[in-house]
């Protein structure tokens, strides 16, 4: 009954009309809330996502505020704790490293003799070799708090932000001190001020901003801070040389890519949990995979350990273990329908790369010939070294391009015209002779200066060389010759051997995948019979 009725008049009616009145009392059971928040729902979730609308966009100040707090991971001593015997292969760093994990547990100790405790420490080396891996060691042997950061995060659109989570960062470590502060990737931030090119990064003031935040900080540390900052870097050559000063990253520690004993090592660690065949040589393993490094070989593993998962094997094989590698080097194999003409061609290609190769002094040998797709390519032609290699010989360098060519040339030589089927060998073997002239003195044209940047690419950036236009034309002619000279090389090779082209072709056509021997019997080829180099240079 509505409460705002006249209830006396109406039960009088009610009663005088006799109606049956079967009235019920107001549903009192609800608690009072449930028609506060059925009434008021709606308005308290509208404000609700009002809230949530401004915290997440807020305005600038509170923008800062969020955005400028440290967002440091903080890995404590206990939990997922890497240690010294989860690193392998790269002792020399590890031993440097020791010290500084000394230095950690016993601060005191070197104090007491007036030492001064290094405060930064700098790891470089090529990417995936163990440099993340190193510095979570150094805490879990240290058993002390790690704060780590990536410095490309510091790099954001909103000038001041970077700088004030630099700080507090090292406000953080402080705190907790003895801790380590490990700046990732630190050439985000730590590029040389002098090189780039100006005007081309948007970046470069919160860059600047954010490095000197961190220079401001080291340079604060007294002999009392037991802070010490280990950074991260794969490319040290660009490196701000204002990092590198006394007081600031003045250890540099250099993490190598492992030798076979090194990885071998490594192999070791990672297979520790993975039930092995006794088939299985991790030495043997080691090496067929020179150039191969830590995270690579992690890699390794992992891709075998799950292809004898999916072969329902009861533990991992040698045969695992090669077809992940195969998978790895060379990509894995797609199903895609070729045309025989495709395939004749093709045939032809990876043929002239194997022909060139087992044909030429100094090439590395051939591996593995197969015209079955994978990846972008149609096929592929694998060569590798026995062994690791720290350094090649001019003739070798030399050969490399004449493999490179060997495809493009059979085709050449066989069908008279060229397909498109070789765009990457060419951009190769455009950069290995690039590399040639302009970094390692291989022309006598040139003589032994350096023309062109450390990366091989790019435009030539101020600061890096001084270059004439005079001396670039005369490297691009170089470069045409050395290329040349190869192209011709390769085609003479492949023509006073059109039989064994043929042949080996012919085998690539009925069994698609050739391995080493398999390959030189098909081209009819006795290993160690080659020519000797004619100098292409
Ligand atoms: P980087 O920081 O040098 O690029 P990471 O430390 O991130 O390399 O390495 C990635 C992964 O590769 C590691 O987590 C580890 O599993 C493996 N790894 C790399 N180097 C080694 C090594 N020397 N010993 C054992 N494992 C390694
Ligand atoms: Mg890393
Ligand atoms: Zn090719």
């Amino acid at each position: 009954m509505p409460a705002f009725a006249n209830t006396d008049t109406l039960s009088a009616l009610l009663q005088k009309k006799r109606v049956v009145v079967n009235a019920q009392p107001l549903d009192t059971a609800a608690p009072w809330w449930q028609s506060l928040l059925l009434g008021f729902g709606p308005t308290i979730l509208f404000v609700l996502l009002l809230f949530w609308l401004m915290r997440r966009a807020g305005s600038a100040q509170n923008l800062l505020g969020t955005f400028g707090r440290s967002r440091a991971r903080r890995y404590q001593p206990s939990g997922d704790r890497v240690t010294f015997a989860d690193v392998a292969g790269i002792d020399e760093a590890k031993r440097e490293l020791t010290e500084v994990v000394d230095f950690l547990r016993h601060p005191e100790k070197y104090r007491r003799l007036g030492g001064r405790i290094p405060h930064g420490v700098l790891l470089s080396g090529p990417p995936g070799t163990g440099k993340t891996l190193l510095a979570r060691a150094v805490a879990g042997e240290a058993e002390a708090p790690f704060f780590s950061l990536a410095a490309s995060e510091f790099v954001e659109a909103i000038v001041g932000v970077g700088a004030s989570r630099v700080r507090d960062l090292f406000k953080e470590a402080k705190e907790a001190a003895p801790a380590i502060v490990f700046i990732d990737e630190l050439d985000a931030i730590g590029r040389s001020r002098t090189s780039g090119v100006a005007g081309f990064s948007g970046g470069n003031d919160e860059r600047e901003q954010t490095l000197n935040q961190i220079l401001t900080e080291m340079d604060g540390f007294d002999s009392a801070t037991s802070v010490i900052v280990i950074g991260a870097t794969n490319r040290p050559d660009v490196l701000d040389q204002a990092l590198l000063r006394p007081g600031r990253f003045d250890r540099r520690v250099a993490v190598q890519p492992p030798d076979r004993k090194g990885r071998e090592e490594i192999l070791k660690v990672h297979t520790r949990h993975v039930p092995l065949g006794p088939d299985v040589e991790l030495g043997r393993l080691a090496a067929t995979t020179p150039g191969m490094v830590g995270a690579d070989l992690a890699n390794l593993v992992n891709e075998a350990a799950l292809l004898a998962a999916r072969r329902d094997h009861r533990v991992v094989t040698e045969a695992d273990f090669t077809d992940a590698l195969e998978r790895i080097v060379l990509g894995a194999e797609r199903q895609v329908m070729m045309t025989a003409e495709d395939r004749r061609l093709t045939a032809y290609h990876e043929g002239g790369h194997a022909i060139v190769g087992m044909l030429t002094e100094g090439a590395d040998p051939v591996r593995k010939v197969s015209i079955i797709p994978r990846g972008l390519a149609l096929g592929v032609t694998f060569a590798a070294p026995e062994s690791d290699r720290f350094n090649y010989r001019e003739p070798e360098v030399h050969a490399r391009i004449k493999v490179a060519l060997g495809g493009r040339a059979a085709e050449e030589v066989v069908f008279g015209e060229i397909s498109t089927g070789a765009e990457s060998d060419i951009q190769q073997l455009t950069e290995i002779a690039r590399q040639m002239v302009g970094r390692w003195g291989m022309s006598d044209a040139i003589g032994p200066i350096a023309v062109i940047p450390r990366d091989g690419s790019g435009p030539l950036l101020p600061g890096v060389a001084e270059v004439s236009p005079e001396t670039q034309k005369l490297v691009d002619q170089e470069v045409r010759r050395v290329v040349e000279a190869a192209h011709h090389d390769a085609l003479s090779l492949l023509r006073e051997n059109r039989d064994k082209l043929d042949s080996l072709a012919h085998a690539l056509l009925e069994h698609e995948t050739l391995d080493e021997d398999d390959a030189y019997a098909a081209a009819g080829v006795e290993r160690g019979e080659r020519e000797l180099v004619q100098s292409a240079g």
